[in-house]
């Protein structure tokens, strides 16, 4: 008798226990689509005797002693894939499929523990493992169940000897590869990277990274170049899963390179860091909303709606109504309301003197109250013409010890860099990150003329 680890449990996970009809009816066919419920054997109490390894179905959870796992399936039990339907909860699906009510109450019951059945998606596949031989056309007692968390887990029950279940939650086995892109900014970083096959998803978080240290309207041009690479996630068939991380960004532009990596600076911290080392994170954004371009700069202007010059002590970034706004670095909201011209407004106090705000907002984010602490980069609001204003655009605006200043002239102090052990570590993990890029420019040399990306 062997402990089986988690990760080894594998597919089958099925309640040893004989059930009385288990030998009478067996059969190799599987039960048929849905039905009327019928009458599922009670499960059977276990025999002393029982000899089975014990398996630990999750990491977390205390061992359950008498969860019992065998090694494939058996010829008494069979695997039901059923799907959910509109509108159908996870009871309806398991009863529809003739599953006695009080299992089918008992394991969704169980299965809530360690996911949210109210958000269970159409078309997603719900396995069942059904132990006991049954007259054809009736299942079998419900002895576990799993299914899709997310692309990344897999949750479900498996039924101990007392016949209640036990929820268990683990990691997907699926394929990570290494996807790089390469091209030239002819219209924006974010429609070219899209062109080149990058998914969105991907380029908001390239455009959030380099919009630490670069205006993304004003700072790149046409020509510039830029190469990413991110990670994706197949499943064990090849389908596509999941998109993960951007793993390194660089953009060549104005005679510099600007180069990030991400690296694990402390077990579970993820930070992206310059070819040197240096943290990319800056103490403010210098582009607090999603692809907006500068329509007005700080400095004496004349007003599109008074008509006189005065003043600009803020930068104007032109976006669709309903755009995403960011606070600007960590802090808390100090005020937040209608402010007059500034239509809806919101003032966030940084570390270091430094305080931001954000005008003629259509709506404010509800994490964004006053008095609330948000992070860098979080939704605090969204793009609207609130006030005094012309059309869809965000005011901004950075005070340094309660003077205004040019948001666009700020030298903020950079992130932190990384030393010692760390350095080290992160220099080896630079220089594969390399050998990859390096890896792949071969290879698209040695097959021009195709246009894979991967
Ligand atoms: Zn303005």
């Amino acid at each position: 008798m062997r402990p089986v680890h988690a990760l080894a449990v594998g597919l089958a996970l099925l309640l040893a226990a004989p059930f009385p009809a288990a030998a009478a009816g067996a059969g190799s066919e599987r039960p048929r689509g849905s039905g009327p419920p019928l009458p599922v054997p009670a499960p059977a109490m276990p025999g002393p005797d029982l000899q089975a390894p014990v398996a630990m179905l999750h990491p977390h959870l205390p061992l359950p002693a008498r969860m019992v796992f065998e090694p494939g399936m058996g010829d008494a039990a069979v695997e039901r894939t059923l799907e959910i339907r509109k509108g159908q909860s996870l009871i309806a699906v398991l009863t529809g499929a003739g599953i006695h009510a009080g299992d089918a109450h008992g394991a969704a019951r169980e299965l809530a523990s360690v996911m949210d059945l109210r958000r269970l998606k159409v078309g997603e596949k719900v396995i069942l493992t059904l132990a006991g031989g049954r007259a054809p056309g009736t299942a079998g007692a419900l002895s576990g169940l799993r299914m899709k968390k997310n692309a990344h887990t897999e949750v479900g029950i498996g039924r101990l000897l007392d016949g209640t279940f036990q929820s268990f939650e683990r990691q997907r086995r699926l394929h990570r590869e290494a996807v790089p892109i390469r091209g030239e900014i002819e219209s924006s970083l974010y429609a070219d990277g899209v062109e080149e096959g990058a998914p969105a998803k991907i380029m908001l978080d390239v455009f959030r990274l380099f919009s630490y240290s670069l205006d993304l309207q004003r700072d790149i041009h046409r020509g510039d170049r830029f190469e990413l690479l991110f990670d994706r996630y197949r499943e064990a068939d090849g389908a596509h899963a999941d998109y993960g991380e951007v793993e390194y960004a660089a953009l060549h532009t104005g005679g510099r390179k600007l180069q990030f990596y991400r690296f694990e600076s402390e077990p579970g911290t993820f930070e992206y860091f310059d070819a040197e080392g240096k943290g990319a994170r800056r103490a403010l954004l210098a582009t607090p909303v999603d692809s907006a371009r500068i329509t007005s700069s700080y400095g004496r202007r004349r007003h599109p709606i008074l008509g006189y010059s005065r003043m600009h002590r803020g930068v104007d970034f032109g976006a669709p109504t309903g755009t995403p706004i960011r606070a600007a670095g960590d802090g808390t909201v100090v005020s937040r309301g209608w402010k007059g011209a500034f239509g809806r407004y919101i003032r966030i106090r940084h570390r270091g003197g430094y305080q931001t705000a954000y005008a003629h907002l259509s709506r404010y984010a509800k994490a964004s109250k006053r008095g609330r602490r948000v992070k860098q980069g979080q939704i605090i609001g969204y793009v609207g013409s609130s006030g005094l204003s012309t059309g869809p655009h965000l005011h901004y605006e950075v005070f340094i010890n309660g003077r205004q200043v040019n948001p666009m002239k700020l030298k903020l102090p950079s992130g932190k860099s990384l030393k010692g052990e760390a350095l080290e570590r992160f220099r080896l993990h630079r220089d594969e990150i390399d050998r990859k890029l390096r890896g792949s420019a071969v290879g698209r040399q040695a097959d021009a003329g195709t246009s894979a990306v991967n």
